[in-house]
């Protein structure tokens, strides 16, 4: 193995290194005043957010995982239901639905990464309690479509914003399309706290005060419980991260951006051997939480890649339909061929905010130099 000499993640950024004291600050007057749990910071964090996603509430949990659980109680989704999502996600989207013991239904993406418009269509029954829009890569997906669809049949949209903080459909915030939406606030997203983490916004009253209650033991008092339910609370020492890291999204976002503008200009002639992500720019404002090509010879480029030192990914080498702990859901290979395909293809190069431009000419030096020689 040889050293790593441009990672594909650094979280250490010069932005975190000047946060740093103020935030430790703010920390230490947090234990002096011992403001451990649901302290003003969280409100101040939570409409902060609702403020940078455009929606009337916001709702600090755990982890994006339980966004997504707490989503979708809120819909009042539960056994006997479907919930229609993509299997190219994470884990946690189809995770989400099966632990409210409703049943996952996958539709196949489009070579955007995203839910197919068509797809989700014909797969829609009177079963349908919702449908879960994943924004994968941080790149919208075609939201007026899919509300349209939904509309029509009064079907509860929840997206898993969890890789799209920032991003953008025809000037609309991600997060703010659906009843309810979910995001992470994970280290590896591109705004997160220091530790886990997670968002639920909303514009509907009625679930935002259920999500309220949801989120500590049903309890609408300090005595009194509706229902029984988790403890999904954002730690008050999160919400003061938050609050400081908040302010760096749009330069984040707008960097990751610009690095996705080189590596197009740089990439673009090695089609199609090398195919770069599509995104529909007269729509999207992507935000690039991974910048993930389509290539040829997957293996053997990573390979040749790692030598130089370059550090790549494949977000997701196996589609959620094809693990084990899908297995019950009855799907097999074969079942949405371009998800399955994409899986052989995708290879996720490093696009942090924090890469520098000589970084990405090295990269895309490495794998100019790979497609000529293996020719
Ligand atoms: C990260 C992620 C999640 C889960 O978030 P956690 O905070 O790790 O629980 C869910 N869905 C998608 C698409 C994600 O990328």
């Amino acid at each position: 193995m040889s050293k790593v000499k441009i990672p594909f993640v650094s979280l250490y950024t010069e932005e975190t290194e000047k946060l740093l004291d103020p935030v430790l600050k703010e920390i230490r007057s947090a234990v002096q005043n011992s403001q451990f749990i649901l302290s003003p910071k969280v409100s101040a964090f939570e409409n902060r957010f609702k403020d940078v996603v455009g929606t009337r509430y916001a709702v600090g949990v755990n982890s994006g995982l339980d966004a997504l659980i707490l989503s979708l109680r809120s819909l009042g989704v539960g056994p006997g239901d479907e919930v229609i999502t993509t299997p190219n996600s994470f884990l946690g989207s189809a995770g989400a639905i099966d632990l409210v013991g409703a049943r996952t239904v996958f539709v196949d993406v489009r070579d955007d990464f995203n839910m197919d418009p068509q797809s989700l269509k014909s797969a829609l029954t009177p079963k349908t309690k919702a449908v879960m829009p994943v924004h994968l890569t941080g790149n919208p997906c075609p939201m007026d479509q899919i509300a349209d669809l939904c509309a029509t049949k009064n079907i509860a949209i929840l997206e898993d914003a969890a890789q799209a903080i920032g991003a953008k459909y025809l000037d609309k915030a991600v997060g703010s399309w659906g009843r309810v939406n979910a995001f992470s606030l994970h280290p590896l997203k591109n705004f997160h706290v220091w530790g886990d983490g997670g968002m639920i916004t909303t514009d509907d009253q009625k679930i935002y005060e259920n999500l309220i209650l949801q989120r500590n033991h049903g309890l609408k008092n300090r005595d009194e419980s509706e229902f029984f339910s988790y403890n999904s609370r954002l730690d008050s020492i999160q919400a003061i991260v938050g609050l400081a890291l908040i302010e760096t999204l749009d330069r984040v976002n707008e960097k990751r951006r610009k690095n996705a503008v080189f590596y197009r200009e740089r990439l673009k002639h090695l089609s199609p051997q090398v195919k770069l992500p599509i995104v529909d720019d007269a729509k999207a404002y992507a935000v690039y939480h991974v910048f993930q090509l389509r290539v040829q010879k997957r293996e053997a480029l990573t390979q040749f890649l790692m030598e130089k030192g370059i550090e790549t990914k494949v977000h997701y080498p196996i589609p959620i339909h094809l693990q084990t702990a899908a297995k019950h859901l009855g799907y097999k290979q074969g079942d949405f061929p371009v998800c399955e395909r994409l899986s052989s293809e995708i290879l996720s190069v490093p696009v942090r905010e924090n890469l520098l431009e000589s970084e990405i000419h090295e990269v895309c030096d490495a794998i100019d130099q790979f497609y000529r020689e293996s020719k």
